[in-house]
């Protein structure tokens, strides 16, 4: 049987249109943008308006585009960023952060901690919605920086990030927010959510892996987390990925233009396969708000189960999805996104992630729903005895 793939949120595969765009520059132009001849002036005419492109998608002016290897070096920049721009200066040494970031983030506030940080991880509510009161109430005592993710890796929900941005500037906070995930099918505009600093990746949308940008609003002040060269405006060292750059650029115009089409198909697809897995399976519940939620996740706990070998029986049968998100799996944690949202650790172990995409069909969704529906059935019996 072919392979289903319904795991869009840990990779999408890369757009053929993208992969021509990057053809040219894994080939004959294979100059250092960084080299002052002919070669390299090619190159960086193409990072040049690569990074036009970018800025123009999401309303930010090209000089506050930093390119980076992805959305984990985005993150650890945001954050390690500022507290190093803190060293020997009054500032607040404070972070704040809702419980359920990506690792990347979360591993980056930890760190903050040997520089003399106070972190403070706020909880979400069951819906997976971090609630503005709660942030208001933790910066009482200030912060220098305040970290919530636009939308989440592994529910799907999406915070109000222009309203949690001014409770930040109220308190003289920066606000960032880890963009990844909403980039895809959310209208993002950093002037009107008002952050500071947004991360981006381009393998969530359709483009190559190890590439992603940090939006830094200009007057923001951080340091940079790699030395070297004098690359993105000698605030991040390294010879530039000129491929990669050109191909997000092509995702980011790609995503843009085809948004609102793919949006509408990839909800259907989402809604017909959850009122499928619905009818066939007892005691299932959704994990996160369903109203707040890209149209590309669904997270689901069926009751009964205590570990994640529906995962692998998913596998076994064909059907690609996740236990929590990809960096963890592999361990035997349960998620610390469905913990925060109040499931107990068999409930966690046990959800799956289906994440789907604009290469996803209405055949493969219906088989998939029919195969969970065995999975859990056979699973639920086997686990009873
Ligand atoms: C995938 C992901 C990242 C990491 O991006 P990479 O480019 O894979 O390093 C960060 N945050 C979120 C929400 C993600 O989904």
């Amino acid at each position: 049987m072919k392979k289903i793939y319904l795991d869009y949120s840990a990779t999408t595969p890369l757009d053929s249109d993208v992969a021509e765009a990057m053809r040219p520059y894994m080939t004959d132009v294979y100059g250092n943008a960084d080299s002052v001849h002919f070669f390299g002036r090619a190159a960086s005419v193409a990072v040049d308006e690569a990074r036009r492109t970018v800025a123009e998608a999401v309303n930010a002016a090209h000089t506050e585009i930093y390119f980076t290897s992805g959305g984990t070096e985005a993150n650890n920049w945001a954050i390690k960023g500022v507290a190093f721009e803190s060293i020997g200066k009054s500032a607040k040494k404070r972070i704040i952060t809702s419980a359920i970031e990506h690792p990347s983030l979360l591993d980056s506030v930890e760190f903050t901690r040997k520089l003399g940080f106070e972190t403070v991880i706020l909880p979400v509510g069951s819906d997976g919605i971090l609630a503005a009161e709660t942030l208001e109430n933790a910066l009482d005592c200030g912060a220098a920086l305040v970290s919530v993710m636009t939308a989440n890796n592994e529910t799907g929900t999406i915070q109000d990030i222009k309203k949690l941005a001014e409770i930040a500037h109220s308190h003289g906070a920066l606000f960032h927010t880890d963009a990844v995930q909403a980039v895809c099918s959310e209208r993002i505009d950093v002037k009107d959510s008002g952050v500071d600093l947004m991360s981006f990746s381009a393998h969530k949308i359709y483009g190559p892996k190890g590439i992603g940008a940090l939006y830094i609003r200009k007057g923001v002040r951080i340091d940079k987390l790699i030395g070297g060269g004098h690359q993105e405006r000698s605030m991040r060292g390294g010879t530039t990925n000129v491929a990669g750059a050109v191909g997000f650029a092509a995702a980011m115009k790609k995503a843009v233009e085809e948004r609102e089409n793919n949006n509408r198909r990839v909800k259907a697809l989402r809604d017909r396969f959850l009122r499928k897995i619905v009818s066939e399976i007892p005691d299932l519940s959704v994990n996160g708000s369903m109203e707040r939620r890209i149209p590309q996740n669904l997270n689901v706990t069926a009751g009964g189960l205590y570990d994640d070998s529906v995962i692998h029986l998913l596998d076994r049968k064909g059907v690609a999805c996740s236990s929590g998100s990809a960096c963890s799996s592999g361990s035997l944690d349960p998620s610390h996104v469905l913990i925060a949202l109040g499931l107990n650790e068999a409930q966690a172990k046990s959800s799956v992630r289906f994440s789907f995409g604009k290469y996803t069909t209405e055949a493969e969704a219906d088989a998939a729903a029919e195969i969970f529906g065995e999975c859990v059935t056979s699973l639920r019996k086997l686990q009873k005895k």
